[in-house]
């Protein structure tokens, strides 16, 4: 079942005089229960496309659903509902994720009182979650003496407490050791299995493709590339698939090492056979010499 749909979704962002175009025409579909990961260049468009699925910045253009919610046309009253309830969000730094005064155990509770949760059912759910992240001994410990994995496992379970359907983190392990960032992936993993919510992570773990199962790359505000891991029912990887997206006007983009691989440039030959399409470098191309490359310099 389709949880999430982005089409053709712009944001650009007004800064003085200047326009920045951080979304150009964004397609992503997102399926209810999977767990994915974002990957792509600085500036290709990563957070922003995380921060509107959060709905904590609005569109340009395009369409965004969220289950039942239609992001483009939110009151106030259903984005503060959108935002409590059906999304729980964390981020990078560490120190922005919880309280310093509060426990780790009061931390997670906090967005459950905030919302309405009676004491003894808060106390039982932040437990529980403590549990799942594998911090219930730490329960009573304040983040200044929790390691960096540790707050923002943490963090996980504090954007759990609302029981969210979406959790978005955005390079949650980008400023923790590769330990602590496999503990980190390993209990999302387990939320995603125990609790059925869908998870997509922004990263620069250049071992993600093993952990979530489906890593779709971005390049300039758009998706590119994908890479898809088929699994038996034990979970063992049988294979990873290889995508590129194709745009409605007929275009693609290659990836990078397939084109270098084998030089191609400017042109190249394409011929269709019966269930696939077969590129070739143009053999009949110019020639060219690295002191031409060096002209165009
Ligand atoms: P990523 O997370 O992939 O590094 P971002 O989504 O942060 O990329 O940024 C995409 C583009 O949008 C960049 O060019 C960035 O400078 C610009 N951008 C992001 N947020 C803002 C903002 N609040 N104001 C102006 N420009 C922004
Ligand atoms: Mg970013």
């Amino acid at each position: 079942m389709v949880y999430i749909t982005c089409e053709n979704l712009v944001k650009i962002y007004k800064v003085a005089d200047l326009e920045v175009v951080a979304l150009q025409g964004l397609d992503l579909t997102v399926e209810a229960g999977e767990m994915m990961a974002l990957v792509g260049p600085s500036g290709s468009g990563k957070s922003t496309l995380l921060n509107i699925l959060g709905g904590l910045d609005v569109p340009s253009a395009g369409r965004v659903r969220v289950g039942e919610y239609n992001l483009l046309d939110m009151s106030p009253r259903q984005q503060v509902v959108y935002r409590r309830t059906e999304v729980g969000f964390v981020w990078q730094q560490t120190a922005r994720n919880l309280l310093g005064y509060l426990t780790a155990l009061e931390n997670v509770e906090l967005p459950m009182a905030l919302n309405g949760v009676g004491h003894k059912e808060r106390r039982k759910r932040a437990m529980e979650l403590l549990d799942a992240v594998g911090l219930a001994a730490r329960a009573n410990h304040r983040p200044e003496h929790l390691s960096g994995g540790e707050q923002q496992r943490v963090a996980i379970a504090v954007a759990m407490a609302n029981r969210p359907h979406l959790l978005l983190a955005d390079e949650p392990t980008g400023e923790v050791d590769s330990e602590a960032a496999a503990d980190i992936f390993e209990s999302m993993r387990l939320l995603n299995r125990e609790y059925g919510v869908t998870i997509v992570i922004v990263t620069h773990d250049m071992n993600v493709s093993a952990r979530v199962d489906r890593v779709v790359g971005m390049r300039d505000g758009r998706t590119s590339t994908e890479v898809i891991r088929r699994r038996d029912e034990r979970g063992e990887t049988i294979h990873e698939e290889e995508y590129v997206l194709l745009d409605k006007s007929g275009r693609l983009q290659l990836p990078h090492p397939y084109i270098e691989a084998l030089d191609m440039r400017d042109r190249v030959k394409v011929r269709l056979e019966t269930d696939h399409i077969g590129v070739w470098p143009d053999k009949n191309g110019k020639k060219r010499s690295p002191s031409q490359d060096e002209e165009e310099r």
